[in-house]
């Protein structure tokens, strides 16, 4: 998953703001994957809402899109790698 730079840097060339408050709090440390659950979006949407306003909450959604991106196209990755490999094994491609 991007790291807090990276949210950071995609917020900004979205926004022109960081959203930092948002990111880190996604990312705090004993509270990630309950505050990733994506069951919670419309209940954290309107925290940030009524926290820091529209932006930031579409910038919550955004990294948790942003994430999902780079997790999903991480294991497409491995799972074409491990499909190419076991094609070449039976012939079916070659290297
Ligand atoms: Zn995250």
């Amino acid at each position: 998953m991007p790291s807090l730079e990276k949210h950071m840097e995609i917020s900004r060339k979205r926004t022109g703001k960081t959203y930092r408050g948002v990111h880190e709090w996604m990312n705090q440390p004993g509270f990630r994957e309950n505050r990733h659950d994506i069951t919670r979006v419309l209940e954290i949407a309107e925290m940030f809402t009524a926290q820091y306003g529209k932006e930031a909450a579409q910038e919550y959604v955004q990294h948790l899109a942003d994430d999902m991106k780079s997790m999903f196209g991480s294991i497409a990755r491995q799972t074409n790698a491990a499909i190419h490999e076991k094609l070449i094994y039976f012939g079916a491609e070659k290297e």
